[in-house]
């Protein structure tokens, strides 16, 4: 079968291979699940990854198949398989619990204390860029049929999913948090989603990018569900506050690690922030009023808390949310997703997408590698 690699830490390196069909066998419990990927997405990562920045290729190989934003359907199943048939839509989660942490025994392996991790498509485990591939029916989430068509968004969503999980667990240091407002940096495809699952919480939202509002794409994305657009060309985050408020709630997808610390001092007492971005780069900043936001910390009991991979409720809050917006906004997350490539073998158009994404104008670029 055909799969899309690189050579890890080589910069642009992505090309073709030939592999063997994985097998349910290779599961010796009977939990194994041969899919046929239907959908792959790519993201920052994938792009990163293709940088030579990080990825790490399996024991045994000298590449790692990419793609870890999947959706597939089930073809065989291990005769211990009894949750998922053949025929289902699946999603698969991205990292496995083979580290040594106590994280990993106890299949938190999202919380690994580890500094090795095992990642599919990422790290030591071969990606979803492939026609096929087989995983223990314990690693993969069921779609419901209505929402096949945008649940190759469900992955990017679980780690917001995972970030808010996070705040509601947090927060539980209070006897009552009633958040009502919520600020999202970046309107990128992490970001509307994230907006999205925060308007489904019924949050009043404001999300803020760097592109003009005038004919951007994701600002009408905002919009139309409610939430509000600003350009940080043309107003501050901190300066926001004069004209929304201090927000109870604060989610940062943009990947530039100095708006962090406008975003601390732009919270409410008691309030969070979530941080999303993996900084890879060296970007350094002095610009910080150190006295003010620690006092703000201190005084004002609030919370900056990272939040990275997603663990399977994650995933299964996320195919709720999925189905609550195609219930309130039908068609909503299908025009999240602006660039379809069809085969594998086109991979070369993705990259340049995903390295030109301003000029194309995309929110989401993804293989169709068979129909649905
Ligand atoms: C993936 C996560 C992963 C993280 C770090 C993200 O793009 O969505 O699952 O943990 O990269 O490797």
């Amino acid at each position: 079968m055909k799969a899309v690699a690189v050579i890890p830490k080589k910069e642009k390196s992505v090309h073709l291979v030939e592999m063997n069909k994985p097998g349910i066998n290779e599961f010796k419990n009977g939990r194994g699940v041969l899919i046929e990927v239907l959908r792959v997405g790519a993201c920052g990562t994938d792009r990163e990854i293709n940088n030579g920045e990080y990825g790490i290729a399996p024991e045994g190989f000298e590449f790692l198949v990419l793609g870890h934003e999947n959706f597939g359907r089930v073809v065989e199943i291990g005769e211990n398989v009894r949750e998922i048939k053949k025929g289902d839509y699946v999603v698969a989660t991205v990292r496995r619990p083979f580290g040594n942490s106590i994280y990993d025994k106890i299949g938190q392996q999202d919380f690994t204390t580890d500094a090795d991790y095992w990642e599919r498509g990422i790290s030591r485990l071969h990606g979803f860029m492939a026609e096929f591939y087989a995983e223990s029916a314990d690693f993969l989430v069921k779609i419901p049929e209505k929402i096949a068509e945008i649940a190759v968004l469900l992955e990017p969503l679980s780690i917001i999913e995972k970030g808010l999980k996070q705040a509601e667990d947090i927060q539980k240091r209070l006897d009552i948090w009633q958040p009502k407002t919520a600020a999202v940096l970046g309107t990128g495809n992490v970001g509307l989603l994230t907006a999205m699952a925060l308007r489904m919480r019924g949050f009043e939202v404001h999300g803020f990018g760097r592109q003009k509002r005038e004919g951007y794409l994701n600002a009408d994305l905002c919009e139309a569900i409610g939430a509000t657009y600003d350009s940080t060309d043309e107003i501050s985050v901190i300066d926001s506050v004069k004209k929304y408020g201090e927000y109870d709630l604060v989610f940062e997808c943009t990947g530039f690690s100095p708006i962090i610390f406008e975003a601390m001092q732009s919270l409410n007492e008691n309030g969070i922030l979530i941080l999303s971005s993996v900084t890879g780069g060296e970007r350094k900043t002095d610009a910080v009023p150190s006295d003010k936001i620690n006092q703000m910390l201190v005084l004002g009991n609030r919370v900056t808390v990272g939040t990275v991979n997603a663990n399977r409720e994650h995933f299964e809050m996320g195919v709720k949310d999925l189905a609550l917006c195609e219930a309130m906004y039908p068609g909503w997350l299908s025009r999240m997703m602006t660039h379809k490539i069809e085969g594998l073998e086109n991979y070369l158009k993705v990259f340049d997408i995903l390295e030109n994404s301003s000029r194309y104008n995309a929110i989401k670029v993804y293989f169709e590698v068979n129909k649905i």
